[in-house]
């Protein structure tokens, strides 16, 4: 097969690797705009289950991923100053760069064929002459919107604004921490993902943004402000930018997977909320579930209907999981008269796939806690 892939993030790159896997005869090409070195963001967070599905895949990868990866079962919420702890709920953290790097020495080393830093305007280009072309380009894809009558897109521009830095304060497991002041409500999405770093993600919704006057502060002046208003949390340590810009979230959809010969792949496809951790994981099992339909059937087309049938429930599911969480962030405002215990709760129930039972099974300390306080009141 003749395969061009545009992006080389998670999901061309591991698409690229399991299909010159199955065939080596396969003439592979990705296209990245980017220098392999150089990317955005700082760590991501990856669920535990993805972890086997990787194995079962490629064991390199996966041994090269998790050989990294820092791990842990804590969720904290800090609220009014106080720190919840919430146990059983695991996840790996890994460098956004370190997985992208792990993910292109495979790549050669099976032969695929990688241009980096070339940018793709016209995918047509791309896709005459291929047996098969895979939008793999992200939250922003140009071949989702060269070929938009077909795929018919839904593009849900969030209110809430979001910035993703790094910091060298080390938050060991996922730390959501809620402060306020003057101007409204921020969260911080933090957890440490090496030895040296941490990802800080501050979100805050509309109002907040406009009162803390972010429209006329630079880009500085703004991760002067965030880390003064995190400083009890950030103990002194900068905020770090890495390209770090203010960015509404965009719930993508797509109304078909397919057309002809092209298909479209991770974040290009679906986009769900960074507060569920899972984009990466879903940008990756989207690549295993492309290449299992194409060992599974004969042809192109077969293969891609037969992706759309298998994955669009799973995608489904995890959209509407995201869009629950997602709604809870952006009225993180509604919550904060809670205390600490209550607010924590609603926080880990808050996407309906954890309920109590779920919550007591996990930390079942937290949950007795959490009635007793209920009890006193
Ligand atoms: C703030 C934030 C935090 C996140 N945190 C997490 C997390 O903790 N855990 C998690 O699992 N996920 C997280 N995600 C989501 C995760 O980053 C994405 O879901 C994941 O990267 C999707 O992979 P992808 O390969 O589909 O797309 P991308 O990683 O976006 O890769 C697309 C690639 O295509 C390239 N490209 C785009 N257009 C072109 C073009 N025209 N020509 C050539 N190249 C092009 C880009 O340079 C890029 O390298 C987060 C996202 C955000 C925004």
């Amino acid at each position: 097969m003749n395969i061009n892939i545009i992006g080389g993030g998670p999901a061309g790159l591991y698409f690229a690797i399991l299909m010159k896997k199955a065939d080596p005869s396969s003439r592979i090409s990705v296209y990245e705009r980017s220098a392999p070195d150089a990317t955005w963001g700082w760590g991501v967070v990856f669920s535990d289950k993805t972890l086997s599905y990787l194995r079962d895949n490629d064991e390199p990868t996966y041994r090269g991923i998790t050989e990294t990866f820092e791990t842990w079962d804590n969720v904290d919420v800090v609220h009014r100053g106080e720190k919840i702890t919430i146990r059983g709920n695991k996840f790996s953290g890994i460098a956004r760069l370190r997985l992208l790097n792990i993910l292109q020495a495979r790549a050669a080393e099976l032969g695929v064929e990688a241009h980096y830093g070339v940018e793709i305007d016209d995918p047509e280009r791309l896709r005459e002459g291929a047996d098969l072309l895979v939008g793999a380009d992200g939250v922003n894809s140009v071949v989702r919107a060269r070929y938009a009558d077909a795929f018919r897109p839904s593009l849900d521009v969030r209110s809430n604004r979001y910035i993703w830095y790094g910091t060298e304060q080390l938050f060991h497991g996922l730390t959501l921490t809620f402060r306020e002041n003057e101007a409204g409500v921020f969260a911080a999405h933090s957890y440490k993902f090496s030895e040296q770093y941490s990802t800080f993600i501050v979100e805050c919704d509309p109002e907040t943004w406009d009162r803390a006057g972010f429209a006329d502060r630079t880009n500085r002046e703004a991760r002067e402000y965030l880390a003064g208003v995190f400083g009890d949390d950030l103990r002194g340590h900068p905020l770090l930018s890495n390209n770090s810009k203010w960015i509404n979230f965009v719930l993508v959809k797509n109304g078909s997977w397919r057309h002809e010969n092209v298909v479209l792949l991770g974040d290009s496809l679906h986009t769900a909320h960074f507060s569920i951790g899972s984009g990466t994981k879903l940008a990756l099992e989207d690549s295993i579930a492309l290449a299992k339909a194409f060992r599974e059937t004969s042809g192109v087309p077969e293969a891609l209907e037969a992706f759309e049938r298998d994955r669009r429930p799973i995608i489904e599911e995890y959209q509407e999981a995201a869009l629950e969480s997602m709604v809870w962030f952006e009225n993180a405002r509604r919550y904060v008269h809670l205390d600490p215990l209550p607010f924590a709760y609603s926080l880990m129930t808050r996407s309906k796939r954890i309920d109590h039972d779920n919550l007591k099974r996990r930390d079942p300390a937290f949950i007795a806690a959490y009635e007793a306080a209920a009890g006193a009141k």
